[in-house]
């Protein structure tokens, strides 16, 4: 026979398998006996036992063994097969409700079965619907499993009969073939080989606890590769990014002084050492690919601006893109205050920007008389076409997803050089899962407020107590400070939301006719949300109601209480992000976390954590044991990063070693790095992409 990896051969050389079965095994991404390999077992079953049927436990899966006492037809609100199977310890009822007159006639009284099925309780007591079974022979005895039994992702018109069948032959092929090994030895100490052969058959002897929770070393080794492929992917992203040319950008250091000292601040160490940072970046002939993370309110703007300053200074544009209309008008006021004194133009786009104006945008978009160009993901749409565009900078990364900051790179791509990339978020990522998640990242944290805030106080109060915060409110506005109130919904529905805002603005101004109140959310027209958010920012309005909407980057120092109404029903890093609305000015502020009763234990511990910390990474840790990291990593998660065995937050600790190994693979064993990455995301649609 000739030397053939198990990648290179059809499934169609499996016994049974035939083009309308392979055709089924595609579907899965199934091609080759090594894709059979691949397709791992989502839990297993123990059928190497036999239970005594008087042991047969309610709600586990059960091997046994017995004579059919009797079989009748049951007419309850279903029509039923009802047979009755006893040994010298007990009896249990089989039931059945799709079966054929053959199965009937055969279920004879004093035949003997084997049925595997998990016990329920039913009409009669203990019962197994639909049990898989077999007649025993008293001449033939028939073998147990030997191994435990895998359950494989189900699909349709695929039973796991049939994919227990095709494993167990893929299987039996590694011993004459060989699957590649593609980790160095120093990497591990399971083979990949051995490793398999466990997963799809564990021995007897196999703990299933062990294998439940995804701890077996086998399943450790799977899951090893698969991260070390999603973080070889990432870097392999990142190479073929920075191999092409980007305009080298210089610092220039008088533009920076003169701009530096308009502000009305200094910036803090940590805000001076991430520029440093990103202006060493930008300096160099090839694409910067920083992410910035900073809690709320540590000052990212300041520091994108001042990155904006220097890609203008050489000449270039720079285009920085927000994901919520209102953010987007912040920064263009920010930046105008900041940039206009040095006479420099900031052009403005959003989806809601229309006519003419939005024709004059696009004009000097397109020939360059904007510099710096302020939007949200309009600025991605194909009418858009910079001039020369050297840096693009995109806030609040969370919320885009990893597709559409590959647009907004392709846009700098009709000239000849690639624009440098800025990320900034809000939300910290813990150690560990930054490190996986943004491998093709470099990534600065500024770690610390500017002087003179001081830490939101927060209260964790029942709705009962409603009417005590509503005079809180009343004396926070009488003495001159001003207060957000922010309802919150399950839904994600605009409209439901914007109704429920729109009842608690109605209930606060008949019970604080005193105040002027505002409503702000989703709904609202453009200019009506900013005229709001101005009159709030200028004072004129001492209460604003919103929904959601404001959680990202509103910045009115003079705010400085917040009430949330049912908290519970938002994640951490969204309250936190809320919560950091105020805090913003030198008065003490306060934040009241109005819940709704009962709260469940989980809410309990989530609002707590809330009131003991106002440090983003530590929230954002606690939100990673309690949400997962698919909450956490939002839709960077989703759609880029869908694993079949490792897990990333049992396997956080194997991320360090997947580092390094990364590394390792890519200087010493390209070819190798190349082959995982597509034995795990060969076909992922996103590398294909790049
Ligand atoms: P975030 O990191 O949440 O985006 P912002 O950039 O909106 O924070 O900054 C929050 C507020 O802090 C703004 O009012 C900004 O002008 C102010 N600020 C930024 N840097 C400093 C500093 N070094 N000293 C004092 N205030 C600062
Ligand atoms: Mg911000």
């Amino acid at each position: 026979m000739t030397e053939k990896t198990l990648d290179q051969i059809p499934v169609t050389q499996l016994k049974g398998v035939g083009t309308q079965l392979a055709g089924k095994l595609a579907k899965l991404g199934i091609n080759t006996i090594q894709d059979i390999l691949f397709h791992l077992p989502l839990r297993y079953m123990d059928r190497t036992r036999i239970t005594p049927i008087g042991s047969a436990q309610l709600n586990t899966d059960v091997v046994i063994e017995g004579e059919v006492r009797g079989c009748d037809l049951v007419y309850g609100r279903r029509r039923s097969l009802m047979c009755r199977l006893q040994d010298n310890t007990g009896i249990i009822t089989l039931r059945f409700f799709h079966f054929s007159n053959a199965q009937r006639e055969n279920l004879k009284t004093g035949s003997h079965l084997r049925c595997f099925g998990e016990v329920k309780h039913g009409s009669s007591g203990r019962e197994i619907y639909h049990p898989e079974y077999q007649f025993l022979d008293q001449n033939q005895p028939l073998p147990l499993q030997q191994h435990l039994t895998a359950v494989y992702p189900a699909s349709e018109g695929l039973s796991q009969q049939r994919m227990r069948t095709i494993a167990g032959q893929a299987i039996t092929l590694i011993n004459e073939n060989s699957i590649t090994e593609l980790l160095p030895e120093a990497f591990h100490k399971t083979s990949l080989t051995e490793a398999l052969l466990f997963i799809h058959q564990p021995p007897q002897s196999a703990s299933l606890d062990l294998l439940a929770n995804g701890d077996h070393p086998a399943q450790q080794r799977l899951a090893f590769e698969e991260l070390l492929a999603h973080h070889l992917s990432l870097l392999h992203l990142r190479r073929t990014f920075q191999q092409q040319p980007a305009p080298a950008l210089n610092k220039n250091d008088a533009l920076e002084q003169q701009f530096c000292s308009a502000l009305p601040f200094q910036l803090t160490l940590a805000q001076q050492r991430v520029s440093h940072e990103i202006q060493h970046d930008m300096a160099k002939p090839f694409p910067m690919l920083r992410l910035i993370q900073g809690d709320v309110g540590s000052g990212k703007t300041i520091v994108a601006a001042l990155a904006a300053l220097q890609c203008i200074a050489n000449g270039k544009q720079a285009a920085i893109m927000a994901p919520t209309e209102i953010l987007a008008e912040q920064h263009r006021n920010n930046f105008e205050i900041w940039f206009k004194p040095l006479g420099v133009r900031v052009a403005w786009l959003t989806g809601k920007v229309k006519g003419k104006a939005r024709e004059r945008q696009l004009q000097a978009i397109s020939d360059g008389s904007a510099q710096i160009i302020v939007g949200t993901h309009a600025l991605f749409q194909d009418e858009v076409a910079f001039n020369d565009l050297g840096l693009t900078i995109v806030d609040e990364q969370h919320r885009f997803g990893v597709h559409q900051r590959l647009a907004l790179k392709e846009k700098g791509l009709t000239q000849d050089y690639v624009p440098h990339q800025l990320i900034m978020t809000a939300t910290p990522i813990p150690r560990t899962l930054a490190m996986s998640a943004y491998a093709d990242l470099d990534c600065s944290i500024i770690d610390e407020l500017p002087p003179g805030r001081s830490p939101v106080n927060t209260v964790v109060i029942a709705n009962q107590r409603r009417q005590e915060i509503i005079e809180h409110v009343r004396t926070a506005c009488a003495n001159g400070r001003q207060a957000y109130w922010v309802c919150t919904l399950i839904e994600e529905s605009d409209a439901l939301e914007a109704q429920a805002a729109e009842a608690t603005a109605d209930e606060l101004h008949l019970l604080l006719p005193e105040l002027n109140i505002g409503l702000i959310h989703g709904r609202l027209k453009p200019a009506e949300k900013a005229a709001t958010m101005n009159a709030f920012k200028n004072g004129d309005i001492h209460l604003l109601v919103a929904t959601t909407v404001i959680e990202v980057g509103v910045d009115v120092p003079n705010a400085s209480l917040m009430v949330i109404e049912n908290p519970e029903r938002l994640g951490l890093a969204q309250l936190h992000q809320l919560r950091g609305r105020v805090g913003r000015g030198k008065e003490e502020s306060h934040c009241v976390l109005l819940y709704s009763t009962p709260l469940s234990q989980q809410g309990t511990e989530r609002l707590k954590i809330m009131r003991q910390t106002t440090d983003g990474f530590k929230i954002a840790e606690m939100d990673l044991k309690l949400r997962g990291p698919g909450e956490v990593l939002g839709t960077r998660q989703t759609g880029d990063m869908e694993l079949r065995i490792a897990d990333l937050l049992r396997d956080a600790h194997l991320l360090p070693d997947i580092k390094k190994s990364a590394e390792v693979m890519l200087a010493e064993y390209p070819l190798k790095a190349d082959a995982i990455i597509n034995r795990w995301l060969g076909g992922s649609e996103r590398y294909g992409q790049v």
